[in-house]
């Protein structure tokens, strides 16, 4: 009798196989010697990164010398934000935290349940930067929880890794009123602390979610078609931006073009091919 696979895993199955087909993966499968079912749950340990050369990167930063295009960095009138910034030795996740405090800063203190400072593995080699805590955020002081941080997940999860392998953070750490763009001097206020953890847990990859994020950290304001997918530097570091997950809720059909966004990403990282990753099953 062949094995039942009980509810819940078959929910959870579901689940992964539409995403899966979602962002274009068609062909499945099995292992030719098959894992434990529970072994579908297990954790899968953090895969070690190959010490390659890194591939050219184009640096959006780069061009800083030289007078700027208009049309590239007319917000970034004056002087850089996190160029400016020197890295403070030995900080941590716990100082950075410490520091922030029950922050009141900017405005958006006000409208605040929690304050959502991050969350994941403080040494990982993968950060995820989004916008802003929404309202489910908000009410459990933790980044991506909603339906767009359920996709987040199915994301990480494709490429072969847990949520707890990589760090999710924001680039504001208050929810601002319904869930609009976070503004220019709220951005101000809280990058700061957002430069500072990326400082501390040095990942080898920032995958920017929307365009808030990356032209945040790229102090740019070009659209995020025109450098999605592209590798490019933010302070020395491998840094794609791709698409937002509530983005993607909307336009299920970008799916796929993040999806090849996250395989470059799993390149980066020596994940392609690893036990547990989709990645050879891509069309
Ligand atoms: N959207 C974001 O940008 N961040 C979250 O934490 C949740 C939704």
């Amino acid at each position: 009798m062949p094995e039942r696979i009980p509810a819940a895993l078959q929910e959870k199955l579901i689940d992964r196989l539409t995403f899966y087909q979602d962002i274009g993966i068609q062909l499945f499968y099995r292992d030719r010697y098959p894992r434990q079912l529970a072994s579908v749950t297990e954790e899968i340990p953090l895969p070690r990164p190959v010490q390659k050369p890194l591939p050219v990167m184009k640096s959006v930063l780069q061009a800083r010398p030289v007078p700027p295009k208009p049309d590239v960095f007319p917000v970034t009138s004056g002087p850089s934000l996190f160029e400016a910034m020197n890295r403070i030795p030995d900080d941590t996740l716990l100082k950075i935290q410490t520091d922030l405090g029950d922050c009141t800063r900017c405005k958006l203190h006000r409208g605040r349940t929690k304050l959502v400072f991050g969350d994941g593995n403080p040494k990982a080699d993968l950060v995820f930067v989004g916008e802003g805590p929404g309202r489910d955020e908000d009410a459990q002081g933790l980044p991506f929880v909603g339906r767009a941080g359920k996709l987040l997940t199915q994301m990480i999860e494709a490429m072969g890794l847990q949520r707890n392998d990589v760090y999710i953070c924001n680039v504001v750490k208050c929810r601002p009123p319904e869930n609009r763009t976070p503004e220019k001097d709220e951005v101000e206020t809280c990058s700061p602390f957002l430069l500072r953890q990326l400082d501390a847990i040095s990942p080898k990859v920032i995958v920017c979610l929307g365009s808030v994020a990356a032209q945040t950290l790229l102090e740019t304001n070009r659209g995020i078609s025109h450098f999605r997918g592209e590798w490019l530097d933010f302070r020395g570091r491998k840094l794609m931006a791709t698409y937002h997950p509530a983005y993607l809720l909307r336009n299920p059909n970008a799916k796929g073009e993040v999806w090849k966004d996250l395989q470059k990403v799993m390149v980066a990282l020596g994940l392609q091919g690893k036990k547990g990753s989709q990645a050879g099953k891509s069309s």
